[in-house]
């Protein structure tokens, strides 16, 4: 069966629309920038006005963008450092500008995490259509992790109109070409599962499968606190430490990323004793050493929950570890500042909020490994939930679509 836009219904291909790659950066321009005028698109990407006409007739025709009159929508976020080189437009001559028809398209963001699964409905804008339904796995064997996931999604897509085309999975694991996970072993799984072929087959819909710290990057670079950077890195903090790299919109990607490169770096000589046995290395910044490290300081053995109610409360105890692992987050954002040179570093994952309770210990680990005449570090604490997660990985699935 074919739709009025030419695509099959009953295998939908995974690309909004066919196109050159100049095509698919206008496109993503228009989706990151947007809405935009002509002229600033054209100066952003280096074309010109002529070869963009032809490129946005296109992208109308195919009813991925439309023209819009500036007045009835604000202005998108343009890159840093822009500076319009627009000609004042004729007296009488609407200005118009270029947007993504995000309401075309809809999407589904999955995160795997813990325990759990995190289920959300997006437009291709990444705004959210659905509320984000969450449910703990009931096995971590694959056919039914699988089989649970394609029931939550099944329900929520059910209840969006237009139809989800691209279902987008995030999982704290090392996946391949964008459809296998081959080593997860938050789930205990150890041989190669095709989760993009198993949940296509259970719920129906395209699936692209990442690894959840590249989801997140990727949506920060599209809809987030990416959008216009040259160059920015993501830090992660939680049950693991995180790290990825942006270069000009898109992921410095390399297949050992998932790994958990950054896990060991060394972040205070006088921190504790990983289980790898270096003595404070960044594994002092996980869920794990922090309830061990309290534990210590107690005198009687508790959870990471307990210092984490502590550290809101603001027990003098739970300051002490507060203000160390800031220091040490300090240091390890430093290390990354020195070495990748980025604009911006992005600090998340579950036990960001810590980073929230002492910046300024922040500040001073990160200027004890900076030379005193080199520029401040830029650095952005993100909000964390499991639904900006689950977000992140349909901003991952649009990027594939659009992109
Ligand atoms: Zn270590």
């Amino acid at each position: 069966m074919q739709r009025k836009d030419g695509m099959r219904s009953d295998n939908a291909p995974k690309r909004w629309f066919m196109g050159s790659d100049f095509t698919r950066h206008v496109a993503q321009a228009i989706t990151q920038y947007g809405p935009i005028s002509r002229t600033a698109l054209s100066q952003i990407l280096g074309l010109s006005q002529g070869a963009l006409s032809r490129i946005t007739s296109d992208l109308i025709y195919a009813g991925v963008i439309e023209e819009i009159n500036d007045s009835t929508h604000g202005p998108g976020r343009l890159p840093r450092d822009f500076t319009p080189k627009e000609r004042a437009e004729r007296r009488g001559r609407p200005r118009t500008s270029m947007r993504l028809r995000a309401e075309e398209r809809s999407f589904v963001g999955v995160s795997v995490h813990d325990t759990d699964v995190s289920v959300i409905v997006v437009d291709a804008l990444c705004h959210e259509l659905t509320s984000c339904h969450t449910e703990s796995l009931v096995s971590t064997e694959p056919q039914a992790v699988i089989a649970q996931i394609a029931g939550i999604v099944n329900r929520v897509a059910a209840s969006v109109t237009p139809s989800p085309v691209l279902v987008g999975v995030g999982i704290g694991a090392h996946t391949r070409e964008g459809v296998d996970v081959t080593y997860a072993p938050f789930l205990h799984w150890d041989d190669t599962v095709h989760v993009s072929a198993m949940l296509e087959e259970a719920c129906g819909i395209p699936t692209v499968i990442a690894n959840d710290l590249n989801t997140l990057l990727v949506y920060e670079n599209w809809f987030g606190a990416g959008i216009g950077l040259p160059r920015f890195a993501l830090l992660t903090i939680g049950v693991g430490v995180g790290y990825a790299l942006s270069e000009h919109g898109h992921p410095v990607d390399d297949p050992d990323n998932s790994y958990g490169l950054i896990g060991h770096v060394l972040v205070d000589n006088h921190g504790p004793r990983c289980f790898a046995g270096h003595e404070g290395c960044a594994q002092c910044l996980t869920t794990a050493s922090l309830a061990q490290e309290y534990s210590t300081i107690l005198g009687q053995a508790v959870g990471f929950d307990d210092f984490a109610h502590d550290a809101r409360a603001g027990t003098p105890q739970a300051q002490t570890l507060i203000n160390r692992t800031c220091f040490r987050l300090g240091t390890l954002i430093a290390t990354a500042q020195n070495f990748a040179l980025p604009h911006t570093i992005l600090i998340s994952g579950e036990i960001s909020f810590l980073a929230r309770l002492n910046t300024e210990s922040i500040r001073s680990g990160i200027r004890s490994f900076r030379p005193s005449q080199a520029a401040p570090v830029k650095f952005t604490i993100l909000d964390f939930s499991w639904t900006y997660w689950a977000k992140a990985a349909a901003g991952h699935a649009i990027a594939q679509y659009i992109g």
